[in-house]
């Protein structure tokens, strides 16, 4: 099969095989799951050819295949879903937990179905010359980033490693990915170039700040949208909860028996806001009473 990426690269790639499915499903289970939910083993294994290198200078058509770290995770994260989603039946299943009632309801997302978002041909031009995009802050400062690579974010993640290890506390935050991509910060000036003072930067920012500078650097960016908001069905609440599609090892496999399916929390059923995935949710409330629909 052909993959074509946000960024335009184009790859011709095999399925994921069963036993590498069950090798996947159980390392994302064990106690010690790969960080990146086996995005880069399934990539290794199945990609088999680059069609077209996109806007990447340092990828060439043919066999020989490319440093996918230095791939923009835009790109890295499509190809990852679409192979699982030609290798493994739609849809997946998963419990999502009310963050205002505290209610699980299973639910099941059909992943074919995720908006995949292109990348922008100014980002494209970007790539090609390889320049940094440009944010500012909402009193003006300049930050100078690239588009998250997994190369990028190596040194931020060691760094959370090891303050995880001496804290016990896992500490990981989308604002570290941030800090990897981000090359120049204009209130650090030379301390910039060190990565902790970048990381401690992006952590002390206020929630308006960071609304602020997410909307510039997903502006610039593509790739699939795995981020969904539930809104709890369960009466009294409505509440809603975003959340990113998990990558446990129930990702790796083929959804439950029916048997298996039925809601374990009665009271609460948790559904996306979106219109296209409200349409599934009639699918899913099928069979509930007139009375829990109409608390829609
Ligand atoms: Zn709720």
């Amino acid at each position: 099969m052909q993959i074509e990426c946000p960024s335009g690269l184009v790859v011709e790639a095999r399925k994921i095989k069963a036993q590498e499915l069950e090798a996947l499903a159980e390392a994302n289970d064990s106690d010690e799951p790969p960080a990146d939910g086996g995005l880069l083993t399934v990539i290794n294994r199945c990609v088999q050819r680059v069609i077209d290198a996109g806007p990447y200078s340092f990828v060439e058509v043919g066999d020989a295949l490319p440093d996918w770290k230095r791939v923009i995770y835009g790109d890295l994260a499509t190809m990852f879903f679409k192979l699982r989603i030609v290798s493994v039946e739609d849809p997946y299943e998963f419990p999502v937990q009310c963050k205002h009632c505290r209610k699980w309801a299973d639910f099941d997302v059909t992943l074919s179905e995720l908006p995949i978002n292109p990348l922008p041909e100014s980002s494209k031009a970007k790539l090609r010359s390889n320049s940094p995009f440009e944010a500012r802050t909402l009193d003006g400062k300049l930050v100078r980033f690239y588009l998250k690579t997994i190369r990028r974010e190596e040194p931020i993640a060691k760094l959370v490693r090891a303050i995880e290890r001496q804290t016990g506390k896992p500490s990981y935050s989308f604002l570290d990915s941030w800090a990897g991509q981000a090359e120049f910060i204009e209130p650090l000036g030379e301390r910039s170039k060190n990565d902790k003072a970048r990381w401690m930067w992006f952590r002390q920012l206020d929630l308006d700040e960071v609304d602020n500078l997410r909307d510039q650097f997903d502006a610039v960016d593509g790739g699939i949208d795995i981020e969904l908001r539930f809104r709890c069905r369960r009466r009294g609440c409505g509440g809603v909860t975003n959340h990113m599609i998990p990558l446990d090892g129930d990702f790796f496999r083929r959804k439950r028996k029916p048997a298996d399916l039925k809601p374990l929390h009665d009271g609460g059923r948790i559904i996306p806001l979106e219109e296209e995935a409200l349409e599934k949710t009639e699918e899913v409330t099928k069979g509930e009473t007139e009375e829990s629909l109409d608390l829609e």
